[in-house]
C-alpha cells in the first residue's frame, strides 16, 4: 500500500502505518512511539523517521492534546485539570503466554467491527457519488476528475516499480515532472469540480443529511449488535475511535489532492485488546496499590500483578533484579453470552516499576505476530503529577551522533559538565561500564554501543545477502520448473516468465507450499528442493528478526537507565537543536555501494541517537530538570580552548577520525567533546571563543 500522506501529516502517518500493525499510538510519547516502529518495520524506519520529526511537537505536549480532544462520553474525569505527563508504560509477557479463547473472541470482534465500518464507510461514499450523479453540470466534472486519479495512480505505480528496476529510492527525472503535471491536471480538474458542487450543494443539502443520519443509525445499530456478541465497551470505543481518526486523516489526504481510502484489514489474529479506568468525581486516584486493595472499585476491569506495590531501582538486567516484577495481570475480556463478566489472567515481566503515586487510565494488551510467534504484550498508560523544578546540580550538555572507534565499538554521545556529578555514577551492571566511559570522575565522558553489538548487525546483513542469494537460485529453480510442465504452471496459477520479477521470498514460499499440496504426479526433485530452501530460509529469516529485536529492545532500556541515573544527578541537561534524524539519513560517500549503505542503515537504527537525546529529554522532564535547547550552529567548527574557527577544514577532516587538529594552538582535540563543551558555554551565555577575546 503506498503512503500518499503528505509530509506535513506525520501523526496521521504515523497512525496509519500503525493501523495495519493494530496498535495506535496516540498516547505514546516520541521515543516510545519511534521504538515501537523500529520494533515492527525496522526496514522502513529510516525512511519515515523525517516524518516522525513533526509528530514530536505534538508528543512534547500530551495535556494540550488531551485538552483538544473531545472527552469520551464514558469519561467523567475532567482532562482540563489534569497537570502532568501522561506516560506509557510497556511489559512484555513470556514467550510461551497467548490469550485465550474469549480473548481471540474480543479481537476476532473488533476486527469484524473494523471491517463493517469499512464497508458502511465504502457504501456511504457510493450513496453520494449517486446523489451527485443526478446532477450532469456535477457529474461531468466528476468524471474528469476520475480520469485524472488514474493517471496519476497509474504514474505512482510506475515510479514504485522503476525505484525497485534501479533498485534506488530516487525518482528517474522524467517521471518526476510527469507526476508533477499529472498532479497539477488532478488539482485543476478538482477546483472545477468542486466549484460545480458548490453551486449545486444548497438543493442537495437535505438529501445528503439523510443519507448521513441513516449511516450513524447503521452504527448505532452495530453497538447493540456487536456488545450483544460479547464486545467490550471498551472495545467498541476504541475501535469507533480509531475509524474516526482514519475517517480525519483520509479528509485531510484528499483535501490535499491525493487519493485515499479507508481499507478493509485482513485478519492476522493480531489486535489489541483495551480497558479503560474510568474515574468519576470523587473517585481516588488509580494508583497500583489502590488498584490491588480489596476496595478497588476497577478489580471488574483491571488488577496490577502483586509485584506493582513494591518499587525497586530501574536496572537494565533481570539478573539484577532477580524474581522482581514477575506476576499476573488480571485484565477484562467482555462478557460470555449469559452477560457474566469474563478475566484473562496473564502472565508479565516488569521491568520497571510502575510509579507509586501514577494514576493509572489506560491498559492495552497486545496480541503481534513476530518472527512467526504471537506474542504479547502491555501498554499502561499512567498520570503523573508535574514533578517539581529540581535545578541543583551542574549543568550537563550532550553531543549526539555516530562514529565508529577504533576498537569497533560506536560512539553515540559525548557529555561535558560544569561540575562532577552530585553522586558517582554507578550502574549495578557489568554491562554498563562499557556501554557508558567515564573520565574526571564523571564530568565528561561518552556512550558508545558495544562492538559486539554492532557485529549482530554486521552477522545479520551477512545473513541477509545470503538469503538473497539462496533465493535467487530457488526461483530459478522454480522458473524451470514451471517452464518443463505446463501443467505445474498452470495449476499453481503463475506465468513462468513473471517469476523472475518476485521479489519476496515469501511469495514464492507460499508458492511451493501450494506446489506441495498438488497430485503427486506434478512433484520431483524440484519441489524436494524448493521445500529445503523454504525451510532454510525462514528458519534464518526469524532468527534474525527475533535477533534484531532483542537488541533493539535491550537498546532501548539501556538508553532510559542511563538517562535516568544522568538526570538524578545533574542539575540541568543542556542539549543542541540538531535534527538527528535528517542526519541519520544523510548518505555517507563511502556508502556508495548498496551492501554498504544498507549495512550502514542497520547501524544507525542500532545505535539511535536521536533517541538516546529522546530518552534524556524525557527523563528530565520526568525529574523536573530543567532541559536547555540551544542552536546547533557552529558547535562544530569553532575549537572551544582558544576560539579559532576551523570551518574553513574540509568535511572530510572532520568525517575521518574523532580527533581534529587545531592550527592556531597546534594541539589536536576530540571533536565531539569540544561541540559538547561549546554547548556548555552557551548555556552560561559564554559564547564559544569568548574566553580568546
Ligand atoms: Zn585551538
Amino acid at each position: 500500500m503506498p503512503y500518499l500522506l503528505s509530509p506535513n501529516a506525520p501523526l496521521a502517518k504515523l497512525y496509519l502505518e500503525h493501523q495495519q500493525a493494530s496498535i495506535t499510538f496516540e498516547r505514546m510519547t516520541v521515543g516510545e512511539a519511534i521504538t515501537e516502529w523500529e520494533r515492527f518495520q525496522p526496514e522502513g524506519t529510516y525512511a519515515a523517521r523525517a516524518d516522525m520529526q513533526g509528530l514530536k511537537e505534538v508528543a512534547d505536549a500530551p495535556d494540550d492534546r488531551a485538552r483538544e480532544r473531545k472527552p469520551d462520553k464514558e469519561c467523567p474525569m475532567k482532562r482540563s485539570t489534569f497537570d502532568g505527563e501522561a506516560i506509557v508504560y510497556r511489559y512484555g509477557c513470556p514467550h510461551w503466554a497467548d490469550l485465550d479463547e474469549a480473548g481471540l473472541g474480543q479481537l476476532r470482534l473488533a476486527h469484524n467491527l473494523w471491517n463493517e465500518l469499512v464497508a458502511g464507510e465504502l457504501q456511504h461514499e457510493e450513496t453520494v457519488r449517486q446523489l451527485w450523479a443526478q446532477r450532469p453540470e456535477v457529474s461531468e466534472t466528476l468524471a474528469v476528475v476520475t480520469v485524472a486519479e488514474e493517471a496519476l495512480t497509474k504514474l505512482l505505480e510506475r515510479t514504485k516499480s522503476e525505484h525497485v528496476k534501479d533498485r534506488s529510492t530516487r525518482t528517474r527525472v522524467e517521471t518526476k515532472s510527469a507526476v508533477a503535471e499529472a498532479r497539477r491536471e488532478l488539482r485543476e480538474a478538482r477546483a472545477v469540480a468542486k466549484a460545480a458542487k458548490k453551486s449545486a450543494y444548497a438543493e442537495m443539502e437535505p438529501l445528503f443529511a439523510e443519507v448521513k443520519q441513516a449511516q450513524r443509525d447503521v452504527q448505532r445499530a452495530l453497538y447493540g449488535t456487536y456488545t450483544g456478541q460479547g464486545l467490550y465497551w471498551a472495545m467498541w470505543n476504541e475501535v469507533l475511535q480509531r475509524f474516526q481518526t482514519t475517517l480525519q486523516t483520509i479528509a485531510t489526504q484528499r483535501r490535499a489532492g491525493r487519493p485515499a481510502t479507508v481499507r478493509f484489514h485482513r485478519w492476522t489474529g493480531e489486535g489489541t485488546l483495551t480497558v479503560q479506568l474510568q474515574r468519576q468525581t470523587g473517585d481516588p486516584a488509580r494508583t497500583p496499590s489502590m488498584l490491588l486493595s480489596p476496595e478497588s472499585k476497577w478489580k471488574n476491569v483491571f488488577v496490577p500483578p502483586e509485584c506493582a506495590r513494591e518499587e525497586w531501582p530501574e536496572r537494565c538486567r533481570p539478573a539484577a533484579r532477580p524474581n522482581r516484577g514477575r506476576g499476573n495481570i488480571r485484565i477484562r475480556m467482555g462478557q460470555d453470552e449469559q452477560g457474566a463478566a469474563q478475566f484473562a489472567e496473564i502472565p508479565v515481566q516488569m521491568h520497571r516499576p510502575l510509579p507509586s503515586n501514577g494514576d493509572i487510565t489506560l491498559v492495552r494488551l497486545t496480541r503481534k505476530r513476530i518472527a512467526g510467534q504471537y506474542r504479547l504484550y502491555f501498554t499502561i498508560t499512567v498520570r503523573t503529577e508535574r514533578p517539581a523544578e529540581r535545578s541543583e546540580g551542574h549543568a550537563i550538555a550532550w553531543n549526539f551522533g555516530w562514529r565508529r572507534l577504533e576498537d569497533g565499538s560506536v560512539r553515540v554521545g559525548t557529555f561535558e559538565a560544569s561540575g562532577t556529578p552530585a553522586e558517582p555514577f554507578s550502574f549495578g551492571s557489568p554491562m554498563f561500564d562499557e556501554l557508558v566511559r567515564l573520565r574526571d570522575a564523571g564530568r565528561s565522558g561518552e556512550v558508545v554501543i558495544p562492538a559486539s553489538w554492532i557485529e549482530v548487525i554486521d552477522k545479520q546483513e551477512t545473513i541477509a545477502s545470503l538469503r538473497s542469494t539462496s533465493f535467487d537460485e530457488a526461483r530459478a529453480v522454480f522458473a524451470t520448473a514451471l517452464v518443463a510442465s505446463p501443467e505445474l504452471a498452470e495449476a499453481l496459477g503463475v506465468v513462468p516468465g513473471d517469476v523472475s520479477k518476485w521479489r519476496s521470498p515469501s511469495r514464492l514460499a507460499a508458492a511451493v507450499l501450494r506446489w506441495r499440496d498438488l497430485d503427486d504426479s506434478l512433484k520431483g526433485d524440484a519441489l524436494t528442493r524448493l521445500e529445503a530452501w523454504r525451510r532454510q530460509d525462514r528458519h534464518l529469516w526469524e532468527w534474525v528478526a527475533n535477533e534484531r529485536n532483542q537488541l533493539l529492545a535491550r537498546r532501548r532500556d539501556v538508553y532510559r537507565v542511563i538517562a535516568a541515573a544522568v538526570s538524578d544527578r545533574f542539575g540541568t541537561v543542556v542539549l543542541d537543536d540538531a535534527d538527528y534524524r535528517a542526519l541519520a539519513r544523510r548518505p555517507v560517500p563511502e556508502e556508495e555501494d548498496a551492501e554498504m549503505a544498507r549495512r550502514s542503515r542497520a547501524m544507525r537504527v542500532l545505535v539511535a541517537p536521536g533517541e538516546l537525546r529522546d530518552a534524556l529529554n524525557q527523563a528530565a522532564k520526568r525529574r523536573g530538570v530543567p532541559v536547555d535547547v540551544h542552536s546547533a550552529a557552529g558547535l562544530t567548527s569553532i575549537h572551544e580552548t582558544c576560539g579559532s574557527d576551523l570551518s574553513e577544514r574540509s568535511s572530510a577532516d572532520f568525517a575521518g577520525s574523532t580527533r581534529v587538529w587545531c592550527a592556531t594552538c597546534e594541539k589536536s582535540f576530540d571533536q565531539d567533546s569540544n561541540a559538547a563543551k561549546n554547548l556548555l558555554a552557551r548555556l552560561v551565555g559564554n559564547e564559544p571563543g569568548a574566553k580568546a577575546g
